[in-house]
């Protein structure tokens, strides 16, 4: 068998993992308010069950309601979440997998508005995230919190989950003790290492007390918490060897703090396997298993990692989201239908954060979170389908009504699939962008989509074909906003310029410093250009998830780009412009060119000409109106499911 390493079975202490894929406890804020498992989450989790996953742990559970870090977060801090978890585990022990259940208290990471009263930590330091003063916890209370863990590893025996794992990573409570960055005592909890890690050491003896002294533990944290004073590499291999004396099964290796959650949960900015050679140095540090994570979506990557001993498993966190069926489908050498993650921290992260939408899901995979309100059903009649746009919300749309029996077919203006969003992929870091759209190109071709390329279909190609359905899905085409000077043939367009059809002076100005002026900035400055950027709003990247932002206004920081902003521009002159910040006016400087980045508008005249002439039509993405590839795609989807 390919890939035989990631399916071997391994031991965690006394328990069997049947192969090395690993779930790893990812926030989505699906359980119920009050901390109860919902179905939501029970249909989420299973899913990945289903689709082959060795080990799966549940996200950060509650060991007490104080140390909640998030308003929904899963309790376990009395036996009257015994039931509900219980139901969860033997949903996903039908399909063999191991369910972990991580114990978590957030000390300082949390507000008073989250925990019901003021947050406590070792010391009385506000994280630079949450920034509000904790209490500290006296040595009585904090063997009260060793006691309450061990309580809550024995509710989850109880409820048949196959063990615990201790959150001591990205600067919760069990970190925050461990931290010199966070832990300031002078008791025989702080100061030197092993003060600093007596903490978590009473805790694996409380949970071997109370759980049993073969309920296996497995012990995370961050081997470089990339904050001043925070642990680096060095000191993380003590840790490790300290863990594994104080009877740790386990140990799952991440990186970063709240205030460096960039690092934690990584954009494509970063390598994929970012973390890899850490998990590889405290493997080397002590015997026991190690869990590996950090952007890792790739088999061979996996298979590599296990290969050549520097992890035994491989959490692939936002790939199982991305693609809960991975594992079965790397079994089974059905790699091409791997949806990737591309580590753009949207679906997941910023829904997650949106204050509106607060639930996790995946821009690739707009199912991920709705097992229960999308399914794919095969349609009871077949229609004759037509796709306009093969970007992503026409390419999704196309194969999933193929996927359900539909006879679809997809026109595209262009030679290659992908519209806006492949020239968006043109940006540095932005290449995983090209998998995704390989990948939904693929499934339209495995369901039998027939794909039209450079084809310009017009209200007569398109009722030629007699269509039942029109799905409209032509995207949005860049706007050239009212302003004086605006059409001079010098003007050139951020998109045009990404696809190298024209090439700009050495000296650069973009006007508009949103997504399209930050990404084209960081392209052309990478390639040596000297690039000023004008932005109307006091912010730029204001509309791109925040730990994307930071790498890419690093580089832009890096590279040295001018950038003015509260700029309202005027006038397009020949060699500058002319604009306004508040009552002054401005003149910007001598370019050899200027690049317009200045939004999108839609396409879609097919709508009215169509609209009276087939039974059903859609339209979708940036046709309906211009915003983000998630909702493009998400759209795309909903409109496939509809049919
Ligand atoms: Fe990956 Fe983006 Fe999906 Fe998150 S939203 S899992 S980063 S593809």
């Amino acid at each position: 068998m390919a890939f035989k390493e990631l399916f071997t079975p391994l031991k965690i202490g006394v328990l069997e993992v049947k192969n090395r894929f690993v779930v790893p406890p990812m926030g989505t804020n699906f359980a119920n308010p009050d901390g109860t498992v919902s179905e939501k989450l029970i249909e989420y989790l299973k899913a990945r069950a289903r689709g082959g996953w060795g080990l799966i742990t549940l996200e950060i559970v509650a060991v007490d309601p104080r140390g909640k870090a998030v308003p929904n977060q899963l309790g376990i801090w009395d036996d009257g979440f015994i039931e509900g978890l219980s139901k969860l585990t033997s949903e996903l022990h039908r399909y063999g997998a191991t369910v972990v259940l991580q114990l978590h208290h957030a000390g300082r990471q949390t507000n008073k508005a989250v925990s019901g009263s003021q947050p406590v930590a070792p010391s009385p330091l506000s994280c630079p995230v949450c920034r509000e003063v904790p209490r500290e916890l006296s040595p009585e209370e904090i063997y009260e919190l060793v006691e309450k863990f061990g309580r809550a590893a024995h509710r989850g025996r109880e409820a048949n989950f196959d063990a615990v794992e201790l959150h001591g990573a990205h600067g919760y409570l069990i970190a925050q003790f461990m931290s010199s960055f966070s832990n300031r005592r002078v008791d025989e909890f702080g100061g030197y290492l092993f003060n600093r890690l007596r903490f978590p050491r009473e805790i694996i003896k409380s949970i071997r007390l109370q759980a049993g002294a073969d309920f296996p533990v497995i012990f995370r944290f961050s081997a470089d918490e990339k904050m001043p004073d925070g642990h680096r590499l060095e000191e993380s291999k003590t840790v490790a060897r300290l863990i594994e004396e104080a009877g740790a099964d386990a140990l799952h290796v991440s990186m970063g703090t709240y205030g460096a959650l960039q690092y934690t949960v990584a954009p494509s900015d970063v390598p994929p396997g970012y973390m890899l050679s850490y998990a590889e140095e405290v493997k080397r540090a002590v015997q026991l298993p190690v869990i590996a994570v950090g952007r890792i979506s790739d088999p061979f990557m996996a298979a590599d990692t296990v290969r050549n001993k520097r992890a035994d498993l491989v959490a692939w966190g936002r790939q199982s989201l991305t693609d809960p069926e991975t594992p079965n489908k790397v079994a089974a050498g059905r790699l091409e239908e791997i949806a990737p993650c591309i580590a753009c921290n949207q679906g997941c992260i910023g829904n997650l954060f949106d204050p509106e939408k607060q639930k996790a899901t995946c821009l690739v995979n707009p199912f991920c979170g709705r097992e229960n309100e999308m399914k794919i059903i095969r349609a009871s009649t077949s229609k004759k389908i037509a796709v306009v746009g093969g970007g992503p919300a026409g390419l999704m749309a196309s194969w999933i009504a193929a996927l359900r029996g539909h006879d679809v077919i997809l026109y595209h203006n262009e030679k290659s699939p992908g519209g806006q969003w492949r020239i968006g992929s043109l940006a540095p870091a932005k290449q995983d962008i090209t998998k995704a759209i390989s990948y939904y190109q693929y499934m339209a071709e495995k369901y039998g989509v027939e794909l039209n390329f450079n084809v310009e279909a017009d209200e007569e190609l398109i009722m030629s074909r007699n269509p039942d359905v029109v799905i409209i899905a032509t995207g949005a085409k860049p706007y050239k906003p009212p302003i004086k000077g605006i059409d001079s043939p010098r003007i050139l367009m951020a998109t045009d310029v990404l696809e190298g059809h024209f090439q700009p002076g050495d000296k650069v100005l973009i006007i508009g410093g949103g997504l399209v002026g930050c990404e084209t900035a960081d392209f052309l400055a990478q390639q040596g250009y000297e690039v000023t950027l004008a932005e109307m709003l006091e912010e730029i990247a204001s509309d791109i998830q925040d730990f994307v932002r930071f790498f890419l206004l690093k580089r832009l920081r890096e590279y040295g780009v001018t950038v003015e902003k509260g700029i309202k521009v005027e006038e397009i002159l020949d060699t500058t412009v002319k604009g306004v910040r508040g009552e002054e006016e401005i003149f910007l400087g001598e370019f050899d060119s200027i690049i317009l980045a200045t939004g999108a508008t839609s396409i879609r005249q097919l709508q009215e000409t169509l609209k009276e002439r087939v039974p059903e039509l859609y339209t979708i993405g940036d046709a309906f109106s211009p915003r983000k590839a998630i909702n493009a795609i998400e759209e795309g989807a909903w409109a496939a499911l509809k049919v």
